[in-house]
């Protein structure tokens, strides 16, 4: 049986993948069709957003082939709003991904033809490898994503959307960010098309260095084993350095408190784990008159890192001594 989510736990998706994205979201409206203004940190520019929202299920009914997943758009008329972004999407529960049409192709679709369906294999794509181009019958690009794609979703749209983006070689790449190499993506002739495949594979790396890190430490900082969702991936042989990479062993689990306390250098650790606070850095802060709080800050330590269960995962000597080099540790 196929989940169908009210309008209010549809909602709940798209608050959660905002904030899967790693940006937040005011509520602007909280009926359907739903209004949002996204924003990240302290970047003023910010994106309004009005979202048209269904199910995307194959509805039942035996006459209708079982490769074929359709919204019904029932109750409201997607229309393209005057201001910011219009969004149609279908939310599947079952691949959780959103299924996204062009808005332009469908403005004010009257309720004489109230489905838009979509094949099933464009949800499958997107659930195994992320994100997912396919074009309809109708040539009509229909973008499947998983959650933490949404903001980039977004911020493409119309791109994504154009029948420029789905010719040659782009569908294949996009549709294959576990695989696709930068030289392949290098290749391709400088433009538009080519910095959103960019755009998508960097967060790929990320999301896939993020996830592995976080389940590895079980999304708990490392020094101070606070989880409460404020928990970063962070490198450890920091990613503009030469011989940085993306291993799980280059990354440790930190709070944001700690990270940013990591990147600045008062605390490091060495390649026996053992946590260690900067005295030079500490002699710099008692001389600016800004130590309060440093107590407490270095209670909160653990003596030693908190490591992950998978011995596999413990970060690299290799890792950590080049770190400790470059930011002026001596051994
Ligand atoms: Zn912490």
């Amino acid at each position: 049986m196929e989940a169908k989510l009210r309008k209010p736990e549809l909602l709940q998706r798209i608050l959660a993948a905002v904030e899967d994205s790693g940006w937040s979201a005011l509520l602007l409206r909280a009926e359907h069709p739903f209004k949002l203004r996204l924003f990240r940190a302290d970047d003023p520019a910010h994106i309004d957003v009005t979202v048209f929202i269904w199910n995307i299920t194959h509805g039942g009914g035996a006459a209708r082939p079982a490769n074929e997943l359709r919204i019904q758009l029932t109750g409201t008329v997607p229309t393209v709003q005057t201001e910011g972004k219009t969004l149609l999407v279908g939310w599947n529960e079952g691949y959780r991904v959103f299924v996204a049409f062009d808005i332009r192709r469908h403005d004010a679709q009257a309720s004489s033809s109230p489905s838009i369906q979509v094949a099933r294999s464009a949800l499958l794509q997107a659930h195994t490898h992320s994100f997912a181009i396919h074009t309809r019958g109708n040539r009509e690009t229909v973008v499947a994503f998983r959650p933490e794609y949404l903001i980039e979703y977004v911020r493409s749209q119309a791109a994504l959307h154009s029948p420029a983006f789905a010719r040659g070689d782009l569908p294949d790449l996009v549709n294959s960010l576990d695989t696709v190499t930068d030289a392949q993506i290098d290749a391709l002739a400088a433009s538009p098309r080519r910095m959103i495949v960019q755009m998508l594979k960097r967060k790929y790396r990320e999301r896939d260095f993020a996830a592995r890190v976080l389940s590895a430490y079980r999304q708990r900082c490392a020094v101070c084993g606070v989880q409460i969702k404020l928990v970063d991936a962070a490198h450890i042989l920091p990613v503009a350095a030469d011989g940085s990479t993306d291993d799980t062993t280059n990354g440790v689990a930190l709070c944001a408190l700690h990270h940013r306390a990591f990147d600045t250098n008062l605390f490091s650790f060495n390649e026996s784990y053992e946590v260690q606070v900067s005295n030079r850095r500490l002699e710099e802060l008692r001389a600016a008159d800004l130590l309060l709080g440093m107590s407490n800050f270095q209670k909160a330590l653990l003596p030693a890192l908190a490591l992950p269960a998978d011995r596999r995962d413990y970060p690299s000597p290799t890792y950590i001594a080049s770190a400790r080099r470059l930011r002026g540790w001596a051994d």
